[in-house]
């Protein structure tokens, strides 16, 4: 049996009215890297904000780590979609990573010494070093999806959710983005990657969750990731 970090039973979501998952049993494994994959308006932005409890849901049970999302959130990281964020933002580079830390701060404690230590490591790390007072509103996109891995390195998150962290991003962001998240795995880390590109689900993850309001696969990228389930989920849209 394998090590269950994220369990998801029951799980139905709806926007007025609407369910956009609809009754999903979900098994997250401990330190894998999971690629959720789904047409357009699947839910699985939904799914990860469910999860989160960013988004209410209508029915269904959350657990992490045997908790609730109330108790383990020092425990994630959460990278949104680039296009979902307000880049006008007066704030820099360093300033956003820095955020990283403040799941780590206590009651009203502000960043000290070491955090601030830390949010320059996870800048160095990530190759911002000559961004680091740039406001956020200056960089190009994979500059920006950068800052956010930034600040996920800065957090001491064991799960990483992201949302599309790829898209619109350049090889060499791509390449750092994969080999943190390869690099966290060796380090007992586990991630969660909404992804949509078909091509590079054998190359980057272990395992998939194939979802269309419904799951239609879940498990291991050699066992479900498989023409079947993807017709299923994509019906005549997509060509494997
Ligand atoms: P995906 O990430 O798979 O593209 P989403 O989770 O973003 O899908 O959306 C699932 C469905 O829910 C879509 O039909 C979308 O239009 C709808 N939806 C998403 N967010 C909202 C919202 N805040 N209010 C109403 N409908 C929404």
């Amino acid at each position: 049996m394998k090590d269950v970090i994220i369990s998801v039973r029951d799980l139905t979501i709806a926007y007025n009215d609407k369910p956009v998952l609809w009754d999903n049993d979900i098994d997250f494994i401990k330190n894998s890297i999971t690629a959720i994959v789904g047409p357009n308006g699947a839910g699985k932005s939904t799914l990860l904000k469910g999860i989160l409890g960013l988004q209410k849901i209508l029915s269904g049970k959350i657990e992490i780590m045997g908790s609730s999302i109330k108790e383990m959130k020092k425990e994630i990281a959460y990278i949104p979609q680039s296009s979902s964020v307000n880049w006008n933002f007066p704030t820099t580079v360093f300033d956003v990573v820095l955020m990283g830390r403040y799941a780590n701060l206590g009651w009203i404690k502000r960043p000290g010494k070491k955090d601030k230590i830390l949010a320059e490591a996870a800048i160095d790390k990530i190759g911002l070093k000559d961004f680091k007072n740039r406001q956020i509103s200056e960089l190009s996109g994979g500059q920006k999806q950068r800052v956010f891995i930034a600040r996920a390195i800065a957090s001491s998150a064991k799960i990483y959710f992201m949302d599309e962290p790829l898209a619109g991003v350049d090889k060499k962001t791509e390449g750092i983005i994969m080999d943190f998240l390869h690099d966290s795995q060796r380090r007992g880390k586990t991630s969660i990657v909404v992804h949509h590109d078909l091509n590079t689900i054998k190359k980057y993850f272990d395992h998939i969750v194939i979802l269309n309001k419904r799951v239609i696969g879940q498990g291991e990228v050699s066992e479900v990731f498989n023409p079947e389930n993807i017709e299923k989920a994509f019906g005549g849209e997509i060509n494997v």
